[in-house]
């Protein structure tokens, strides 16, 4: 279904009242967040992390709505025992963005929130190729962009542009992660330094370790080089995910149990990088599928996460936690789910 018209079922549900028969109907009791940059300059840097407010009104929202704020560990015991009592969400960020504390640290102090960041080596040692913000550097600071292996030349003044041709140049990675490396020569000649992007937006090694004594946060492996695992061989996939454990736990430490792949979606892992992740000996491993936790088919070592940020707005993060527009993909599918949902209103 297109997006507008997603968010025109969600808005119209909502305003009828059918939320909490939606809830009860569809809603997992349990939710692993994910956020990855908590932006105060949202526009700034194109919309391309989680607003500031966005992120405030997440959290007591659902402090309000009886959710509780518990880590992960907590979260999959109470899943597993199958305790209705309360609602379980647990926060996560990746990639070791620098906002991450001097702008959501606070705000999670605030609600005594624990939170757990995954971080990839490459960030704090300042090589990641982390070609996400090459491109945004570049459409953020120009208004003519030539993308030279995508054989593509964009045009984008203003900020509706910027977004679009953004979304357009990280869309082309995504459909084979092998690109990214191909951007290399574009980055080099318009003058954009990864290394520089790294310093500029990722946590150092010292704060890490200062971050790491704090009660409410735990660290856990995203690899060495965030590269997609699944186009790996198995040799290298398991060095990328062992090394990383291995550095964090030195550099901070504490045990390193829990582990996100990078990507997350299926081109970027499945059951063979599950199996090396156990082997590594993490307990755990996130994916970015976007589903809630629930207790039948709980596979420990790909999680799903529902991400929060971007465009969305309060309605569309409320829907999303309450199981909403999973329901409506779900009644899409099979349209014998609206008489349970009617019986149950
Ligand atoms: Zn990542």
């Amino acid at each position: 279904m297109k997006q507008p018209l997603k968010d025109f079922v969600c808005h119209g549900v909502s305003w009828a009242g059918l939320m909490p028969a939606f809830r009860s109907l569809f809603a997992g009791r349990a939710a692993i967040i994910m956020f990855h940059e908590i932006q105060r300059e949202f526009r700034l840097e194109l919309a391309t992390g989680t607003s500031i407010s966005l992120f405030e009104h997440s959290l007591s929202w659902l402090r309000r709505e009886g959710w509780e704020i518990v880590s992960l560990e907590e979260c999959l015991e109470r899943v597993s025992r199958d305790d209705r009592s309360r609602r379980y969400a647990v926060l996560t960020f990746d990639d070791g963005y620098r906002d991450n504390v001097s702008v959501a640290l606070p705000i999670l102090e605030r609600h005594n929130a624990p939170f757990l960041m995954y971080v990839p080596t490459g960030a704090p040692t300042r090589t990641l190729q982390a070609w996400w913000l090459g491109l945004r550097e570049l459409f953020r600071s120009r208004d003519d962009v030539t993308i030279d292996a995508m054989d593509t030349r964009f045009h984008c003044p203003d900020f509706e542009a910027k977004v679009s041709a953004l979304a357009r140049a990280a869309q082309w990675v995504h459909q084979d992660y092998q690109r990214a490396t191909m951007l290399g020569p574009t980055f080099h000649k318009a003058g954009v330094s990864l290394s520089a992007l790294n310093e500029a937006y990722f946590l150092d090694e010292q704060e890490i370790q200062v971050l790491s004594r704090h009660p409410l946060v735990s660290f856990g492996g995203h690899t060495t080089s965030h590269p997609a695992l699944k186009t790996l061989d198995s040799a290298s996939a398991r060095a990328e995910m062992a090394d990383n454990k291995r550095y964090l736990q030195d550099l901070t430490q504490r045990p390193v149990r829990h582990f996100a792949y990078p990507y997350g979606d299926p081109k970027a892992c499945g059951p063979r990088e599950e199996n090396l992740a156990s082997d590594a000996g993490f307990s755990t491993a996130v994916t970015t599928r976007p589903e809630q936790l629930c207790t039948q088919h709980l596979n420990q070592f790909a999680l799903p996460r529902l991400f929060v940020g971007g465009f969305d707005s309060e309605i569309a993060f409320q829907a999303r936690m309450n199981g909403l527009q999973q329901a409506v993909h779900m009644l899409l599918r099979d349209p014998r789910h609206l008489m349970q949902l009617h019986s149950s209103s």
